[in-house]
């Protein structure tokens, strides 16, 4: 499925995990430079499931994260139906149904 990701101001498709657009060779660019060579997992407005405590959730952000050089996708705020917000591992969300 195509998705558009704010971030990074560039449309990916969520099945492949690939971006659709390529990075433009401006070195001052807000975008391109940090992109992660991957897209995001989860964008705002996502419902997940949160296995830990097998709670449902909407996806609020999924934190950008810097190591050296590299650039990835880290952990993801979400606010539970209580209005209750936290912060979950990407790798313990279960997608239920992508924001569209
Ligand atoms: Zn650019």
């Amino acid at each position: 499925m195509k998705r558009y990701n704010e971030r990074f101001d560039a449309y990916y498709d969520s099945t492949t995990k690939e971006w659709l657009e390529s990075k433009c060779d401006d070195e001052d660019c807000d975008y391109c430079p940090n992109r992660p060579d991957t897209p995001p997992s989860f964008e705002k407005g996502d419902r997940v499931l949160v296995l830990p405590n097998n709670m449902e959730a909407t996806v609020i952000n999924q934190r950008i994260c810097y190591d050296g050089s590299e650039t990835f996708w880290g952990n993801v705020e979400v606010k539970y139906d209580d209005d209750v917000t936290g912060v979950s591992n990407s790798w313990q969300l279960k997608m239920i149904k992508e924001n569209e």
